[in-house]
């Protein structure tokens, strides 16, 4: 048995950039545009792909330099930088510009950065990372996630051809988490809110159950991880889906920071 541990090959380089506009699309949700000539070159060619976000160190003004150890990336002094995995929801090759939509949920340093970024605050993002590969001969989607996925449903919605239906259920965790999506003639839209004190993805578990997913769907699902994990079990040992119609994916995980 080996007992050399595994080195992994050094991801994609982060490219620093500046905040360019801020925008609130909900109290809960903010668009932050980042841009900058280390832009050149991304290429965003799949819907609900990630890329990861570089954050300054508390009280600092720009990304640190970060050193790369064979697993991950560290700070100079051996300490994890911060670094948040998003969305790139929209990305103009001309303009050089990239949009990430934030959700503000009072608790960590993304969350914290995006409700208080202003032009010129430098940060850097590194990606695209894989996104959902959209099946041309599907005629029926279930797009399902909490305001995390907000920014992926919404690029779905741009991408799927008009002639499909497309359910969508989005879990809010405050009436005012409700936006205008990107117009799709085929889509029906329900919005679930979480009642107070209940377990983030519960009301978002019950819409699932409740659509009565078939083999005739595709279905997407991203959010709170234990409960995507229910709505996975659900769709395959209840409903008998088969892995090549469910894309499940963990965004985030109740009491946990994604710097631990
Ligand atoms: C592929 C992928 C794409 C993603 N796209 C987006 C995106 O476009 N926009 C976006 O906002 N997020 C997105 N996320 C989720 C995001 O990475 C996490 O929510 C992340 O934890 C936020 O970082 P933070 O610094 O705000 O909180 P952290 O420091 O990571 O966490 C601090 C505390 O906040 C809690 N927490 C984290 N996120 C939430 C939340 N949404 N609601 C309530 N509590 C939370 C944690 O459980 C923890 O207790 C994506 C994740 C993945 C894997």
């Amino acid at each position: 048995m080996s007992t050399t541990s595994r080195v992994r090959r050094e991801p994609p380089r982060f490219r620093q950039v500046a905040v360019r506009r801020v925008e609130l699309r909900s109290p809960r949700l903010t668009r932050v545009t980042v841009a900058g000539p280390k832009l050149e070159g991304f290429v965003l060619d799949e819907p609900a792909a990630s890329v990861r976000l570089l954050l300054p160190e508390p009280g600092g003004r720009r990304p640190p330099q970060l050193t790369w150890n064979g697993n991950e990336f560290l700070l100079p002094d051996g300490r994890r930088p911060f670094i948040r995995t998003l969305t790139p929801r929209r990305f103009d090759a001309e303009a050089l510009e990239l949009d990430l939509e934030i959700v503000i949920h009072g608790g960590g340093a993304a969350s914290a950065w995006a409700e208080a970024a202003t032009s010129g605050d430098e940060v850097a993002v590194s990606g695209p990372g894989r996104g959902y590969s959209v099946d041309p001969d599907a005629s029926s989607f279930l797009l399902a996630g909490d305001e995390t996925a907000i920014p992926a449903i919404s690029q779905l919605l741009e991408v799927l051809d008009a002639e499909v239906s497309v359910r969508v259920r989005i879990e809010v965790a405050a009436p005012t988490g409700r936006l205008e999506l990107p117009q799709h003639p085929g889509a029906e839209i329900e919005w679930c809110e979480l009642a107070a004190g209940a377990t983030p993805g519960d009301a978002l578990v019950a819409a699932v159950r409740a659509a009565e997913p078939t083999a005739e769907d595709q279905v997407w699902v991203a959010g709170e991880a234990a409960a995507v994990q229910r709505i996975r079990r659900h769709l395959f040992e209840e409903r008998g889906l088969t892995r090549s119609s469910v894309h499940v994916r963990g965004y985030w995980k109740t009491g946990r920071s994604e710097s631990d």
